[in-house]
């Protein structure tokens, strides 16, 4: 929508500005291939599918600058790229004239202070390097999330990711102190000061904390990260249905209070998918519960951070065995070293990917009011009858802790037919929940034109006006988040 056709010149151009190890291109013979940019135009789950023809790879803030200043005077669409694996088609582009620019090759770390805590980064930076290298120092990362392996410190700040760990870090709202950023313009907004305090004025980092690269390119980042605890403590419990997770999830914020740092539900259906069905999910139960016959039912997970191991351990073991003895807890298991704690965990981190494994995926990050998840699940789950066996699986999983449910809707393939059935459906459900019908992946080219659903005009309309202050000419990730107000569901 108005912006410029990409050009053999505009490659050359770049080429001026990059070392030619950074630009690759698919538009004249000799050059790049689509094919070698395959992995740039298609999304983690195979379903966003862009076709852009110049893919730029920059190193350093002032390669960004270049690139952006050279795309804002010609006018053309750029895609801010970080480890794509965003879940809603954010970081694909929607055009073949769109340049990419992937942030994979800024990946320094700037500065640590290990007396403050305060790490600065490039936002290329892998989540899980991060972490690996706050844990040499005693801290660790304020998020943690299942794409660790991959997601990169930038991308994880452009979508807000919440995470396993938000019930006890908070947002990332709570722990960015800084960003620097390249405009779309090309002028580089240096925010890394990394003050905790710092009230002179908007504070403009926000902003660009969830935006989806609409606004800008996050280049580097100055976070709190907190100390590493050093007794960590896993149980993984079966309850009979969610009514008994309610009540239980009631109980542990009471019992555990401060060393409290996960909590997160998997139903029935996501146990299945994500441990095989039949006698294969069978054995994984026995093998992880650590018993001959485990009833069926729902599951919780559970995890305590702190600094006093005795201490820690006695909170749980104790909530643990009074839980047993009740009705809501049909069995329990304590991870008892740090192969079942991984173990425990890959269960959960795992679901996403098995159900990708097991088909099609229409992924829903809802956030609802906790005694409502039954409610929306059962919903669903009768309208995935009318699909005439399309939809296979409908399963809920999420972060109790924060109330941020997951539906996967798992199908034979991709089709408008069941696009149909779900949307704005799904929508329109979470609306009347009073809730979000985007927790935590963004809008991206999914949610975008459903906005309505969980904001007012008037917030639409804020928005539109930031973007285009921001954005003058509109050339940051196109047909993402903030569309034409003819485009929008109403
Ligand atoms: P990308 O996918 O590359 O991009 C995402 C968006 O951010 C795009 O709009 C892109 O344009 C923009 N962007 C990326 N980098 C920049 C930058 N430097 N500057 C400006 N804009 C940028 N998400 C959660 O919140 N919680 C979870 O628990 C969670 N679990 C996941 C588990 C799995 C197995 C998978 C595959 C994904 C999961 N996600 C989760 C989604 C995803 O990992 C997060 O959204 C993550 O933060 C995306 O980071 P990324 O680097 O891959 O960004």
């Amino acid at each position: 929508r108005g912006l410029a056709q990409l050009t053999q010149t505009d490659i050359d151009h770049f080429l001026t500005l990059l070392p030619p190890s950074s630009v690759r291109a698919s538009l004249a013979p000799g050059t790049s291939t689509p094919a070698d940019l395959e992995g740039y135009n298609t999304d983690w789950m195979g379903k966003y599918i862009g076709g852009s023809r110049c893919v730029l790879t920059p190193k350093t803030t002032e390669e960004v600058s270049k690139a952006m200043g050279y795309c804002f005077e010609r006018g053309l669409g750029v895609v801010p790229q970080g480890g794509n694996t965003g879940l809603v088609g954010g970081g694909t582009p929607t055009g073949e004239d769109q340049v990419v620019i992937s942030l994979s090759q800024m990946n320094r770390i700037r500065s640590f202070n290990p007396s403050s805590g305060v790490l600065t980064a490039d936002a290329g930076c892998v989540l899980q390097s991060l972490a690996t290298f706050l844990a040499s120092e005693g801290y660790t990362m304020p998020l943690d999330l299942g794409a660790k392996g991959s997601c990169q410190i930038g991308g994880n700040i452009s979508t807000n990711a919440g995470g396993l760990r938000m019930v006890r870090y908070g947002s990332l709202h709570a722990n960015v102190l800084g960003l620097e950023v390249v405009m779309p313009d090309g002028r580089v907004l240096n925010g890394l000061r990394g003050l905790r305090k710092d009230n002179t004025g908007y504070h403009l980092q926000h902003l660009f904390v969830g935006a989806e690269g609409t606004l800008g390119v996050v280049t580097g980042v100055s976070l709190l990260t907190p100390v590493l605890s050093p007794s960590v403590n896993l149980a993984l419990l079966r309850l009979p249905d969610y009514a008994a997770v309610l009540r239980v999830f009631g109980k542990l914020k009471h019992s555990l209070g401060e060393i409290l740092s996960a909590v997160e539900y998997f139903d029935e259906t996501a146990w299945a998918v994500v441990s095989g069905d039949g006698a294969q999910g069978e054995e994984v139960e026995r093998q992880v519960f650590g018993a001959e016959h485990v009833p069926k039912g729902v599951n919780m997970l559970i995890e305590t951070s702190g600094s006093v191991a005795e201490h820690d351990e006695a909170k749980l073991s104790s909530l643990l065995e009074e839980l047993l003895e009740g009705p809501d807890v049909l069995t329990g298991s304590l991870a008892q070293d740090e192969t079942q704690l991984a173990r425990m965990w890959e269960l959960r981190e795992g679901i996403a990917e098995a159900c990708g494994k097991a088909g099609k995926v229409y992924k829903y990050d809802v956030s609802v009011p906790i005694q409502e998840w039954q409610n929306v699940l059962d919903t669903l789950r009768a309208r995935a009858k009318k699909s005439g066996g399309r939809i296979e699986r409908v399963v809920g999983f999420g972060h109790i802790g924060d109330g941020n449910l997951h539906i996967n809707v798992v199908c034979g393939a991709y089709g408008k037919e069941v696009e149909q059935l779900l949307e704005p459906f799904m929508f329109e459900l979470v609306a009347s929940k009073n809730g979000s019908i985007s927790a935590e992946h963004g809008l991206g080219v999914q949610k975008a034109k459903y906005i309505g659903y969980s904001k007012t005009p008037l917030e639409v309309e804020l928005m539109r006006s930031i973007k285009h202050a921001f954005d003058l000419k509109g050339i940051m990730n196109p047909g993402k988040v903030i569309l034409p107000a003819s485009e929008v569901v109403h």
